[in-house]
């Protein structure tokens, strides 16, 4: 991985794919969604992946508990504070 706080993720050791939902299926998709925001909600390292998400825009999936269009309407509020 990139930077050291990756390692201690929650989701290091976790399929990529259920943090990138699939389209294909409402159902599944919504149930990798709860699952991979619920992670998120228990990562000791969501702040540093929050300020990654900030600074690099990685296209879809879930980063810090939050969607791409999530991510969109923080990063307008994140980018006036820099
Ligand atoms: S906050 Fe979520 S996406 Fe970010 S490192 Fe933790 S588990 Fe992974």
């Amino acid at each position: 991985m990139a930077n050291e706080w990756m390692q201690q993720a929650a989701c290091a050791d976790m399929d990529a794919n259920i943090f990138f939902p699939s389209d294909h299926d409402p159902l599944i998709r919504n149930a990798e969604m709860v699952l991979a925001k619920k992670t998120c909600m228990g990562c000791d390292v969501r702040e540093e992946c929050f300020s990654y998400s900030m600074k690099h825009e990685e296209g879809g999936g879930i980063w810090a508990g939050l969607t791409e269009a999530e991510r969109a309407r923080h990063r307008i509020v994140w980018s006036r504070k820099m």
